[in-house]
């Protein structure tokens, strides 16, 4: 199938996304526009341009805290979920659980409560005008340590908002090993919340067993790992523990694929029968849209579009959603790749 149909199918079809960052679908011109605002001068080209040259996670992680660093008002978010409601909308998210970082915020004395109520307002109001569903899933970080993870839970806990469905911990593995928050994941799981770890990113299968193990993630963020181990494969699949995979920010970030999608392991670990969702984990910083990341691995990696919807399906399947909301979405699945192929009966 050429680029423009495949776009085209794509856009018709109702999809879910798990991994992706809250701050990292602001486009570059708001950034400029919000940095503007708070600091009553031009961002310069240098320190624009800077915000997006990295050629490593801790470069990328510095950008990231940079850009939250840019918010000094707390009715920035608007802006924020301006720009999210846009991305949902172009690539017809129905559903998304997205990563919410509230350390940085938290740092300048912003209250957990009425950034929550913020960001609930907004994802009401996303839901009016597009039926479109946004849940939360806390990062409470191991960028800064396991205490602060802990204050996170708490407040998170004292919180009981309807829309944070679980927490996450992202952040370089490298520099915050899962087995150190052990205590937060599994005082989460006891209060009810759902658990995932960015886990098998930058470490290897040992971070991604201990995500399992310890911190008794529900799924795994990237865990490209894996691909290294076919005994943990047939574990994964066994166990049909889901993966958040986000090909091109493992392009952009890691070195091994020397830049290039051919050489991702996401189809390996399809083929080796693990339950793969698609994800793009920063679309601004990477250059990429949920339906780019599904062209690149149809065209690059040899994907039929059989496999693209399943792995369609794959994103509701892995979702903190009842059986009955999961089946429903992958009916409609169906019934929008049916439509389409009938008002296109010559593509394939
Ligand atoms: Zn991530």
């Amino acid at each position: 199938m050429k680029k423009e149909e495949f776009y085209d199918l794509l856009e018709s079809i109702p999809k879910a996304e798990l991994h992706v960052h809250e701050e990292a679908v602001l486009s570059r011109e708001t950034v400029k526009k919000v940095y503007k605002r708070n600091f009553n001068q031009d961002m310069s080209d240098e320190e624009f341009n800077s915000l997006f040259e990295y050629d490593d996670l801790t470069g990328f992680l510095s950008s990231f805290i940079k850009i939250q660093s840019y918010f000094t008002n707390i009715n920035d978010f608007e802006y924020m979920f301006k720009d999210f409601e846009a991305y949902l909308n172009k690539n017809n998210i129905i559903y998304c659980e997205t990563f919410f970082s509230p350390t940085s915020h938290l740092k300048k004395g912003w209250s957990f409560h009425d950034m929550i109520s913020i960001v609930q307002k907004n994802i009401e109001r996303i839901k009016e005008n597009s039926g479109r569903t946004v849940k939360l899933i806390v990062d409470v970080s191991r960028s800064f340590g396991v205490e602060n993870a802990m204050k996170n839970l708490d407040l998170v806990l004292a919180e009981k908002n309807p829309y944070i469905v679980g927490i996450g911990l992202g952040g370089d593995e490298k520099k915050g090993p899962a087995a150190e928050y052990k205590d937060v994941f599994v005082k989460a799981k006891e209060n009810g919340l759902h658990v995932v770890t960015h886990a098998g990113e930058s470490c290897g299968v040992f971070s991604m067993k201990d995500s399992l193990e310890l911190c008794k993630a529900e799924r795994l963020g990237h865990g490209i790992a894996a691909a290294q181990d076919a005994d943990f494969m047939k574990y994964l699949a066994e166990n049909k523990i889901p993966l958040e995979v986000c090909p091109t920010s493992n392009i952009f970030i890691l070195k091994e694929f020397n830049g290039d999608m051919k050489n991702h392991p996401v189809k390996k670990l399809y083929d080796a029968g693990v339950f793969v969702t698609l994800n793009t984990d920063d679309p601004t910083f990477f250059k990429v849209s949920l339906i780019d990341e599904y062209w690149n691995i149809y065209k690059d990696q040899n994907f039929s579009l059989d496999e693209i919807k399943e792995i369609i399906k794959n994103g509701y399947k892995a979702a903190f959603i009842s059986k009955e909301e999961k089946d429903d979405y992958c009916k409609n699945v169906d019934s929008a790749w049916d439509a389409w192929f009938k008002k296109h009966p010559d593509a394939n």
